[in-house]
């Protein structure tokens, strides 16, 4: 990276709804209308800086200035699976230093807040979120609060205590805990948000980018699960970006998977709405993705409807099969993950997946970290 990337200040956020431009460089959302805070347009920015290194940090130049804190991240791998007699291209996000997909949202985000100066920072999360950004934050040396629902998996609470972070655990809903971090910040201490927060969308965008440059061009199709859109609109960005900048001529069609329990979005794509659906969420194993209102969910349905994807909802006895069918290949995942081969297999049953394409599946967190819950579901399935 150049010394002109890391000693620029970070770009300030503006409301993409509204176009406010906070006078709270930290604000978590827009003063006025609530919307979700944007980078500007350009500040992903694909050009022919020079790349070295892998991983996140590998695309710095490409990405807005800030300070790099990184705990090594690799270019993650793909391997080719047979899913439900499908083949694809699995992308192995475990490999990150903590786990999963959630390091590449938390080494940006982390690297803004280092890049801010700021010292105290308060998040909810289901576990994985919460997980990454204890890591980074110990790397930084921030102090950090995690608000996590009280039924997120002891593996994943024990791994954010373990780097050191407060681990406040909040009953109800997923949405319960968001609340109470929301509420929670007070002088002195930033909500880092990575339901809100464009920097993790940043962030993610790397994981397209290593797509693009280990296929050398873009897939037929991308398969992710979907609660927030972290990783997928991070990556539909980036696609859109790198075909902006001339690196591409398309961009992959975008599968997202919900889990049935907590399926806004892809109601509102069955029904054909521009705002996710309004939903009670049941149980279900996918315990990363059940977020009943996505911040970003009219650009979620848009993006995806755009690169002619689709969203779909997966059972917990799919989700249970596929992570069984996946582990007995060799590769462990957390159930929430699993809902990306069981949309697989679903998305190959009903004709959307079509023979000899290249497919690209993210496997977005490891099984390690959910080893109890993997016992009694897959004992039970
Ligand atoms: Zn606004």
């Amino acid at each position: 990276m150049t010394a002109d990337h890391t000693t620029s200040a970070p770009p300030a956020l503006t409301c993409g709804a509204c176009g406010t431009d906070p006078a709270d460089p930290l604000a978590w959302r827009c003063p006025e209308c609530g919307e979700p805070l944007e980078l500007p347009a350009d500040a992903l920015n694909p050009n022919d800086a020079a790349l070295s290194g892998q991983g996140v940090w590998r695309y710095a130049p490409w990405l807005p200035p800030m300070i790099p804190v990184s705990l090594g991240e690799p270019t993650t791998p793909l391997v080719d699976l047979a899913v439900g007699g499908t083949q694809v291209l699995a992308k192995l996000e475990a490999a990150q230093p903590t786990g999963s997909f959630k390091d590449r949202a938390a080494a940006l985000l982390v690297g803004w807040l280092a890049a801010t100066g700021v010292r105290h920072v308060a998040e909810d999360s289901s576990g994985n979120a919460g997980a990454a950004l204890a890591g980074y934050a110990a790397r930084a040396g921030i102090t950090c609060d995690i608000y996590v629902p009280a039924t997120a998996s002891p593996g994943k609470l024990t791994q954010i205590a373990a780097y050191g972070a407060r681990v406040i655990p909040i009953d109800g809903p997923r949405q319960a805990a968001a609340d109470a971090a929301a509420a929670a910040v007070s002088a002195g201490v930033v909500y880092a948000t990575h339901l809100w927060n464009p920097f993790c969308l940043a962030g993610t965008a790397t994981w397209a980018f290593e797509v693009m440059e280990q296929l050398g061009g873009p897939p037929d199709a991308v398969v992710m699960p979907v609660g927030a859109g972290t990783l997928l609109l991070g990556a539909a960005r980036a696609f859109e970006r790198l075909r902006e900048t001339g690196r591409t001529d398309r961009v992959p069609r975008i599968y997202g998977a919900q889990s049935s329990g907590c399926a806004p979005l892809a109601e509102a794509f069955a029904r054909g709405t521009a705002d996710p659906w309004k939903v009670t969420p049941t149980p279900s194993a996918a315990e990363g993705i059940m977020l009943a209102s996505p911040p970003r969910g009219r650009e979620i349905l848009r993006r995806v409807r755009d690169s002619g994807g689709a969203i779909v909802a997966v059972p917990d006895d799919s989700l249970w099969s596929a992570l069984g069918e996946l582990a007995r290949l060799g590769t462990y995942i957390e159930p929430t993950s699993a809902v990306a081969p069981a949309a697989v297999a679903q998305l190959r049953a009903s004709g959307a997946l079509r023979d000899g394409e290249r497919v690209v599946m993210a496997l977005t967190g490891s099984g390690l970290k959910a080893g109890d819950r993997i016992r009694d579901g897959l004992l039970r399935a």
